[in-house]
C-alpha cells in the first residue's frame, strides 16, 4: 500500500486541494483526503511526498504505428499531403511499424502519458497494443470506399481482433472506419452496427479540411482528381451529397463514436456533433495541413466533450501532448468564438480525453476508485488560481515531471 502525499494535488474534476493524500490499493486510488487523516488512518502504508500531483495525461488520438515517420510537408494543400503519407506508408512493413511503436510507448510513459487513443492500420499493432503497459483504446481501421471490397476488409478485422478473443490486456478495442472520403456509407453502418453487436467503441476523422467537404458536397475536387484517379487507380464516382461531411454522417453519429478533428463544421453541424461521444482536438496537424483552427470554445459552451490528441508526426511532428498543449496556450485567444481559458486545456488533455477513449471511469482525474496513473511535479510555487496554476503547469513541463505513477506503481 501506498500514501502519496502532496502540497496540492489536482485532481480535474475537483478544485485543488492543499496538504492532501490518496491512498493506493491494487493499482488504483482508494482513498482521498487530508494528509493528517490519512496518515493516522493508514499508519503502515509507504509514503511518497511530491509539491504537485495530477493525472497522467490521455493522448486522445494517434497513429502509433507512424511513430517512426518525420513531419510531411502539406505544399499543394492537403490532399498533397495524404498522397506523400501513402507512399511513404508503402516503404514500410510491420515490423518497423512496431518496432517504432515500442519505442514510442517509452517515450509517452516517460512524459506521463498513460493512455491513447490509437489507430492502427497494421495488425501488427495488435500485438503491440496486447503488451503494452499504457491503459488506451486501439481503435482498428477500416478503409474501403468501393463496395465490392466491403465484406472481405469486415471479415479481415473480424479474423484479426478474434485471434485476441477481442481482448487486448489493458488495452481496449475499438474500430475506425477512417473518413467520410475513403469509407463507403454502407461500410459505415456495417461497422457501427458490429461495434455495437460486439460492444466495441468507435471513432472516426470528420471534416478536416476543406477539400474533404468539397469531395462530400459537390463530389469534385483534389481528392476525386488527384487522390482516387491519379494516385489510386481507382474508378470512384462519388456522388455529390449537398451536405457537410456531420450531415453526411449524421444518422451514424451517437454516442458510440468519437468525432476527430472537426475543423470544417458550421453552427448547425454542431448540433449533430453534439450528439458523438467526443471530439478530439488535434491542433498542430490541423494547422500543418490547413491552417485552420476547430471552433473548439463553441463545442465546450455546447457541452460536447473535448479531448486532446497529437494525430501521427507525419502531421504534427511528434507525439509530445506537452507540445500540443503549448500550442493550444499560445494560441489561446486565436479560436473562433472566445479565448480558451488554460484550465481547460489540461481538461482537454486528461478528463475531455478519458471520456474521447470511452474509459472515463478509469480515467483523466483523481477520485475514488479510479486507476492510480499520476504525474508528480516538481513545482515549488505554484500559483493559487486555477489559471495561472495550469499556464505553469504547461509551460514547465515536461522538464519539470518528477515521477509517474502507473497503475500504482512508480514508473519514474
Ligand atoms: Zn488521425
Amino acid at each position: 500500500m501506498k500514501l502519496l502525499s502532496a502540497d496540492r494535488i489536482l485532481p480535474i474534476t475537483q478544485p485543488p486541494a492543499k496538504d492532501s493524500a490518496l491512498v493506493i490499493k491494487a493499482g488504483k486510488i482508494a482513498e482521498l483526503g487530508s494528509r493528517k487523516n490519512l496518515k493516522k488512518k493508514f499508519p503502515q502504508a509507504e509514503e511518497f511526498h511530491f509539491p504537485l500531483l495530477m493525472p497522467g495525461l490521455v493522448n486522445a488520438h494517434t497513429h502509433l504505428e507512424l511513430s517512426g515517420l518525420k513531419r510531411l510537408s502539406a505544399a499543394g494543400g492537403f490532399t498533397s499531403w495524404i498522397i506523400r503519407l501513402v507512399r511513404e506508408k508503402r516503404k514500410w512493413d510491420s515490423a518497423r511499424y512496431a518496432r517504432a511503436a515500442q519505442k514510442e510507448i517509452k517515450n509517452q510513459l516517460r512524459l506521463g502519458i498513460t493512455s491513447l487513443g490509437d489507430v492502427l492500420s497494421d495488425p501488427v499493432m495488435l500485438e503491440v497494443h496486447h503488451q503494452s503497459p499504457l491503459f488506451s483504446t486501439a481503435f482498428y481501421e477500416l478503409i474501403e470506399i468501393r463496395e465490392q471490397g466491403r465484406k472481405l476488409k469486415m471479415e479481415l478485422m473480424e479474423t484479426h481482433l478474434a485471434e485476441f478473443n477481442f481482448a487486448l490486456g489493458r488495452t481496449q478495442l475499438g474500430l475506425s472506419p477512417h473518413t467520410p472520403y475513403t469509407v463507403s456509407r454502407s461500410l459505415y453502418r456495417q461497422a457501427v452496427a458490429f461495434a455495437k453487436k460486439n460492444r466495441l467503441s468507435l471513432c472516426t476523422h470528420l471534416a478536416e479540411s476543406g477539400d474533404e467537404v468539397e469531395l462530400i458536397k459537390s463530389g469534385s475536387g483534389p481528392i476525386a482528381t488527384r487522390l482516387y484517379s491519379r494516385e489510386l487507380l481507382m474508378d470512384i464516382k462519388f456522388q455529390p451529397t449537398s451536405s457537410s461531411p456531420a450531415e453526411y454522417l449524421a444518422d451514424l453519429i451517437d454516442d458510440n463514436m468519437t468525432l476527430i478533428h472537426c475543423v470544417e463544421v458550421s453552427d448547425s453541424d454542431l448540433d449533430i456533433i453534439s450528439r458523438a461521444r467526443a471530439v478530439v482536438h488535434c491542433p498542430r496537424s490541423n494547422l500543418h495541413l490547413t491552417g485552420k483552427l476547430a471552433p473548439i470554445p463553441k463545442m465546450l459552451d455546447a457541452g460536447i466533450p473535448v479531448g486532446l490528441g497529437t494525430d501521427s508526426p507525419a502531421s504534427a511532428g511528434d507525439a509530445n501532448l506537452w507540445n500540443e498543449m503549448k500550442k493550444v496556450l499560445e494560441l489561446r485567444k486565436d479560436y473562433p468564438g472566445r479565448e480558451l481559458k488554460p484550465y481547460e486545456i489540461l481538461q482537454m488533455a486528461t478528463e475531455g480525453g478519458a471520456t474521447a477513449i470511452f474509459r472515463e471511469t478509469e480515467l483523466g482525474s483523481i477520485e475514488k476508485g479510479k486507476l492510480a496513473n499520476l504525474i508528480a511535479l516538481d513545482l515549488r510555487k505554484p500559483h493559487a488560481g486555477l489559471d495561472r496554476l495550469s499556464v505553469q503547469i504547461i509551460r514547465s513541463s515536461p522538464d519539470a515531471i518528477q515521477a509517474v505513477f502507473l497503475g500504482g506503481e512508480l514508473i519514474r
